[in-house]
């Protein structure tokens, strides 16, 4: 591995519950691995973010599934599971896909849940009380009177996207506040670059509906000769574009992170897609440039280096 850049770690807004300590482990001489693991389980663990682990909002049926993955850039390794139920920490489960089930990288569901429970992993309750009324506030407004006709006042993606996706529960409205996806992606003092990701998915999502984030190449990517990427937001755009894989490739064509982000976001912009709604995107180099861009202003992404005394937030450039 080159020169060393590290310890840098950065990642996606709301990310500050997992970094500081994330960077203790950075600064310790610890691994990226490590770092981005830990990060991310702080923020499954954080009660108060409705979009990641426990408390994360249900699907359409009332039921918690979260996706995760993590890419280790020297390697190319990749672990993931998605639309998996009952355990809190699908970070921890997908790193195990990774080291103890390399002949796969991604499983689902039913399979993910037994894999877990081989290794002895705890099943938590993950719907809390508060994202449960969350749930159910949204289902109580089916059942007012003026469902018919509704579905045409949606104007955003996101409103579109909840509510066509919902064959069962006909409508829901999203979820207002600080949203989506955690991204953490660290370099740590050897030079190695590692990306992880975690997330409930969409509120209010179909059943077995899953997104960017257990993808590679979509929702992450990392390969240490260029760079480092992960996406936050309307999941089924960055699939469909390839966003993370192609922010590495543009870092690797020439581009700084940001200018790599905001071309990928503009690709995933110019999708036809009825259901849009923000995506967003951060990058990190091996020689520890970062940047970040997203479809609405005032996002930022946070950072912390071996000097930074604590969270510093930078803006992302909006499109
Ligand atoms: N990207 C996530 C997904 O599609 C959702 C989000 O970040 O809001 O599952």
């Amino acid at each position: 591995m080159s020169a060393v850049h590290g310890p840098i770690i950065i990642g996606s807004e709301r990310s500050e519950a997992g970094i500081p300590a994330a960077m203790e482990i950075l600064r310790a001489g610890g691994s990226a691995l490590d770092a981005v693991e830990r990060g991310l389980r702080m923020c499954e663990d954080n009660l108060e973010d409705h979009y990641i682990g426990t408390s994360g909002l249900p699907n359409a049926r009332g039921i918690v599934e979260l996706d995760a993955s993590i890419m280790v850039g020297s390697t190319r390794a990749f672990g993931a599971v998605a639309a998996i139920k009952n355990y809190p920490n699908p970070i921890s489960i997908a790193r195990k896909v990774m080291e103890e089930l390399p002949q796969h990288a991604l499983l689902v569901g039913e399979g993910a849940e037994a894999f877990a429970e081989y290794l002895g992993f705890s099943k938590a309750e993950l719907l809390t009380p508060e994202a449960k009324k969350l749930w159910k506030d949204q289902l109580k407004t089916i059942n007012s009177e003026s469902i018919e006709g509704e579905n045409t006042k949606a104007t955003t993606g996101d409103e579109r996207y909840r509510m066509a996706s919902l064959e069962l529960v006909k409508r829901m409205a999203p979820h207002e506040g600080p949203w989506g996806t955690i991204n953490i992606i660290a370099l740590d003092k050897s030079g190695e670059l590692v990306c992880g990701v975690s997330t409930s998915g969409y509120p209010y999502k179909h059943p077995g509906r899953v997104g960017d984030s257990a993808v590679p190449g979509a929702g992450n990517y990392s390969d240490i000769r260029y760079g480092a990427a992960a996406c936050t937001g309307r999941g089924e755009l960055a699939l469909r574009s390839g966003a993370a894989r192609t922010i590495v490739e543009n870092i690797r064509a020439g581009m700084s992170p940001e200018d790599a982000c905001t071309a990928a976001l503009l690709e995933a912009a110019a999708l036809p897609d009825d259901f849009r709604a923000e995506l967003r995107c951060l990058a990190l180099t091996p020689d520890g440039r970062h940047g970040g861009a997203s479809g609405m202003q005032g996002s930022t992404y946070t950072l912390m280096t071996e000097h930074s005394t604590g969270p510093e937030f930078h803006p992302r450039r909006p499109l």
